[in-house]
């Protein structure tokens, strides 16, 4: 009886016979296998990246560059995780800290429940007595999933747990010429049994590394130099001419619009913020008081604005100044289009029911989304 492996790999031999490649049939399954890591790993040893999550095996700082490194690039997620772990070099310092502070060495890195769980998962850690070492075990920690698991047990124990992100998906549809979806449950199962498959058992960290950098760096998402690449000879994407389809995505990703518009209070010295609540995005984020509408607010438009009449009815407003209009702040699924209005009440001492009153100057004490780090930075001509 075939195993399960031994059907997918046929599977997959099946679709090289349909992309020209019948010399595959002739190989054995582990030839196609070997050849294709060592080529990756040769490719690695001259051109991968160094960097100094890769010079550890400490499970601690694997996770913390992993989860950064979602939804982050290199050299944006670079600098944020030295900060990171010279304030918190170890699960323990993790654990203790405040969550505004956490959330402040986060700030501008976006998907801020990355944060919030390695903060949790931290306090978990400590609860346990030491870091997980099994795959299964690893994954029960909050906001650790199939890929960071597999990153962590192959980086720091050498397990062959084969990492499986979007840089993989590209490599493998690619070379191998699968179509299957990369987003739905079938697709992902198909992958992840060919990644288990081929990772090198004696080299599983670095093989792990290879096919992330060799996805990151050569087979990119648009316009690969495949004239240079390793595996133009033996590419099913490059042959048939599919290189710009593949991987196949099932779901487009829905994009909704929505209109922002934040209120610089000034009251004498002191503004005020509040934090945001609820399943919204920038949860645990501090922001300016907001009114969120159908469409952009203009200056003329905020007198007989009703979300503005009810933030500040009975209060005595002494001017409104437009500071900066239609900011596109674009996320995942959403495009913020914002605005910024400073509003200066003539009583200092005014309290908005609701908000935390601080001092102006105090801003920078509070994680606030980046959207709004701009935005005080306009009203103040400063950066923070
Ligand atoms: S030949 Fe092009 S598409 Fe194929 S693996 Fe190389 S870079 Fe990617």
């Amino acid at each position: 009886m075939l195993c399960a492996a031994t059907i997918l790999w046929l599977d997959v031999c099946k679709r090289l016979v349909i992309v020209g490649r019948k010399h595959y049939f002739c190989g054995k399954i582990t030839d196609i296998m070997n050849d294709f890591s060592e080529k990756l790993i040769a490719w690695y040893r001259k051109n991968g990246r160094s960097l100094p999550w890769r010079e550890t095996k400490d499970p601690y700082k694997i996770w913390v560059s992993e989860t950064i490194l979602q939804q982050t690039r290199v050299a944006q997620g670079y600098a944020y995780y030295l900060r990171f772990i010279s304030r918190f070099p170890d699960v323990g310092a993790l654990a203790r800290a405040e969550e505004d502070e956490v959330m402040r060495l986060w700030q501008g890195l976006g998907y801020y429940s990355r944060a919030r769980n390695l903060h949790a998962a931290a306090k978990d850690i400590v609860a346990r007595g030491c870091f997980p070492v099994l795959p299964e075990e690893v994954k029960t920690l909050k906001g650790v999933g199939d890929y960071t698991a597999a990153a962590i047990c192959s980086f720091a124990y050498g397990l062959p747990c084969a990492v499986v992100d979007g840089n993989v998906y590209r490599v493998l549809s690619r070379y191998f010429g699968l179509d299957e979806f990369v987003d739905t449950a079938a697709g992902k199962k198909t992958f992840a049994s060919l990644a288990d498959e081929l990772i090198d058992k004696n080299r599983p960290a670095e093989y792990n590394q290879a096919i992330m950098d060799f996805g990151a760096m050569q087979c990119v998402p648009s316009s690969p130099d495949c004239s240079v690449c390793i595996f133009s000879g033996s590419c099913a994407a490059l042959q048939k001419g599919t290189v710009d389809v593949l991987p196949l995505k099932k779901h487009k990703t829905k994009v909704s619009s929505r209109y922002f518009s934040y209120m610089y209070v000034r009251a004498g010295a002191y503004t005020f913020i509040r934090r945001r609540e609820g399943k919204d995005i920038w949860r645990n984020l501090y922001e300016f008081p907001l009114l969120e509408t159908s469409g952009e607010l203009r200056e003329e438009d905020l007198p007989s604005c009703p979300e503005f009449r009810s933030l500040f009815g009975g209060l005595q407003v002494e001017s409104v100044r437009l500071v900066k209009p239609g900011v596109k702040h674009v996320l995942s699924h959403q495009v913020i289009h914002a605005s910024c209005f400073e509003i200066r009440l003539s009583d200092s001492a005014a309290e908005l029911p609701g908000f935390i009153r601080i001092l102006a100057g105090d801003f920078d004490k509070f994680p606030v989304p980046r959207l709004i780090s701009r935005f005080f930075s306009l009203v103040l001509g400063s950066e923070i």
